[in-house]
C-alpha cells in the first residue's frame, strides 16, 4: 500500500460547528515570514491566500505538527470532542 492508499482508508467525523484548531491571531500569520504551517501540515489544512492563512480542519490527521512549528504561538489546538475527528483504519 502507498501512504495515500493508507490515508484514504481513514474516515472523519467532522465537528463542523466546533473546529478543534483555530488561528488565534491572523495578523501574526500575515506578518509571519516563512509560514511553516503551509508546507509542514501533511493534510494541507493551511493554505496561503494573499498574506493571510486560511485553515480548514476537515482533513486534519491530529498529528500536532502545526502547534509545534508555528513560530508565533498563533494556533489554538485541542483534540476534537470525543468520537469526532479522524478514525484511523489500518490496512
Ligand atoms: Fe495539519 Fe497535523 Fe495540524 Fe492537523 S494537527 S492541521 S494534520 S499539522
Amino acid at each position: 500500500f502507498t501512504i495515500e492508499e493508507r490515508l484514504n482508508a481513514n474516515a472523519w467525523d467532522v465537528d463542523i460547528h466546533r473546529p478543534h484548531i483555530k488561528i488565534k491571531d491572523p495578523d501574526k500569520c500575515r506578518t509571519c515570514e516563512k509560514k511553516p504551517c503551509t508546507y509542514m501540515c501533511p493534510a494541507k489544512c493551511y493554505v496561503q491566500q494573499g498574506d493571510y492563512i486560511v485553515l480548514s480542519t476537515e482533513a486534519c490527521v491530529e498529528c500536532g505538527t502545526c502547534r509545534v512549528v508555528c513560530p508565533h504561538g498563533a494556533i489554538e489546538w485541542n483534540y476534537p470532542r470525543s468520537g469526532m475527528g479522524i478514525w484511523y483504519r489500518f490496512t
